[in-house]
């Protein structure tokens, strides 16, 4: 525990006590009938097993330079934050053990004891388990929050990160053979589905596919690292929510329905299972065994598609077999009931596909990627789409596509009506945007209609081909 006078823990050594009470089990001793026993069992098991997930998923015990402790080391209030939600998940530990252990002295339960909630008020159990469940909500939030902060950091990294094969080799030839086999493939698929794409995009196109994929792969090899983990993490399998089969209506769909791009023609997976597949003998672990892909599951194969013939990834097999899983895209902790209704697992694979790069051909960040839409048609409005208008009388209204031409216009036409200094004044509220953003599609020469939204269905469909 966390005492004033103690020397600061750190969250290994929290999580390691909590780890330890966990193991011990709950003391059921009091707790008659025999089913309430059992309930009270499973709860703890799955809220151990959360513990576990969340312990694996953000390296809590992983070898030091990859360890929790070490990536919050310069942000004391996280740790603090940390530390805070284990101080409680190890105090209800204890007072349960204790708690239990004086009501087992207490008389055999009553007939009333039946209810089955009159049993849990004993040593207020239930009162326990929520808020151990409410505290390891709030550490699957933390990591959560700590890999979104390091997303950009992350992307930089993956763009120098070697590739492994599937018998663990890694080296800067195979990256680089690997990622010419990616290449090879993509520019197969784009090939054969962008008729009428200028050759500079669809390049542009390719690189982003092939970034995306192994932004993904380095997100995985990090989450590989870190799932070390005391025992093997099993969720115990819950009830699948009778909507899970048939989760979508004809009238949710018509509602994220929007003026999508046809499908695209060819569907092959790509042939890069070499690269995707994970080695089979993960780095060795530093004492304990290894589940890495307990805790990362991967989505099934077959893809499911929308009524637009999006390939949406299936959700993994984790989702339904524990409250919360890893997702294989962002490797953040999520609620299985996200993944349980394909709506709501699209909606979340969608924000993971950073889908977005600049569409006109010539772009000073061509490769730049985007992952939201509205990011993504800044960029094109006020790099791009910028124009400069002179609305002075004396001659008819003038549109200057930079913003050197209107200096120009300016200091020609109009030299001696304002100052150096006013210039730049002049040039700002001169400048706006001219729209649509997109005049017609790259892809398909529509000029008709929502283009941005028809564009931006484009670049998820091609983003969601690139997902390993
Ligand atoms: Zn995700
Ligand atoms: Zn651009
Ligand atoms: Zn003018
Ligand atoms: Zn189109």
């Amino acid at each position: 525990m966390v005492g004033a006078a103690d020397p600061p823990s750190t969250i290994g050594e929290c999580s390691e006590r909590c780890f330890k009470l966990f193991s011990q089990g709950p003391n059921t001793v009091s707790l008659l009938p025999h089913d309430n026993a059992s309930r009270v069992k499973a709860s703890f098991e799955d809220e151990f097993a959360r513990f576990k997930l969340w312990a694996s998923n953000i390296g809590v015990f992983a070898e030091v330079h990859a360890s929790l402790d070490f990536r919050v080391r310069e942000l004391p209030e996280v740790k603090e934050l940390f530390l805070r939600q284990l101080d409680t998940i190890e105090c209800r530990l204890e007072d349960q053990a204790v708690g239990g252990a004086e009501q087992s002295s207490s008389p055999v339960a009553t007939p009333e004891a039946e209810d089955a909630n009159a049993s849990f008020e004993k040593w207020d159990v239930k009162e326990t388990l929520e808020s151990i469940h409410e505290s390891v909500d709030w550490l699957h939030r933390l990591s959560n929050w700590v890999r979104k902060a390091s997303f950009v950091n992350q992307n930089r990294r993956a763009k120098v990160f070697l590739l492994r094969d599937s018998k663990g080799n890694e080296s800067q030839e195979l990256t680089d053979e690997m990622t010419t086999g990616l290449r090879n493939v993509y520019k197969y698929f784009v090939k054969h589905n962008t008729e009428d794409l200028d050759e500079n995009l669809r390049d542009r196109l390719i690189e982003t596919m092939i970034t995306r994929h192994i932004r993904i792969l380095y997100r995985r090899s990090r989450q590989m690292s870190w799932a070390i983990s005391k025992v093997h993490y099993a969720a115990r399998k819950v009830d699948t929510p009778t909507n899970s089969q048939n989760p979508i209506t004809s009238e949710q769909t018509s509602i994220i329905q929007q003026r999508q791009p046809k499908p695209l023609k060819v569907t092959p997976r790509p042939m890069i299972e070499r690269i995707t597949t994970p080695p089979e003998n993960p780095r060795p672990a530093t004492t304990v065994n290894v589940d890495i892909y307990g805790t990362l599951s991967r989505a099934t194969s077959a893809p499911w598609r929308n009524e637009d013939g999006m390939p949406f990834p299936l959700p993994p097999r984790a989702a339904s077999m524990g409250e919360d899983f890893v997702c294989p895209y962002c490797c953040l902790i999520l609620p299985s009931r996200e993944a349980l209704n394909h709506m709501t697992w699209a909606a979340h694979v969608k924000k993971d596909l950073d889908a977005y790069f600049c569409v006109f051909k010539e772009c000073d960040s061509p490769y730049e990627i985007y992952s939201s839409s509205k990011e993504w048609l800044s960029h094109m409005s006020t790099r791009h789409r910028m124009r400069w208008q002179c609305f002075a009388t004396g001659h008819e209204p003038l549109l200057c596509k930079t913003s050197e031409d209107f200096e120009t216009h300016m200091r020609t036409v109009h030299a001696g009506s304002f100052s150096d200094k006013q210039l730049p004044f002049i040039l700002e509220i001169s400048a706006q945007p001219i729209t649509p953003t997109l005049e017609h599609c790259p892809f398909c020469s529509i000029s008709d209609g929502d283009i941005e939204g028809h564009v931006s269905g484009h670049l998820r469909e091609f983003a969601l081909r690139s997902l390993p």
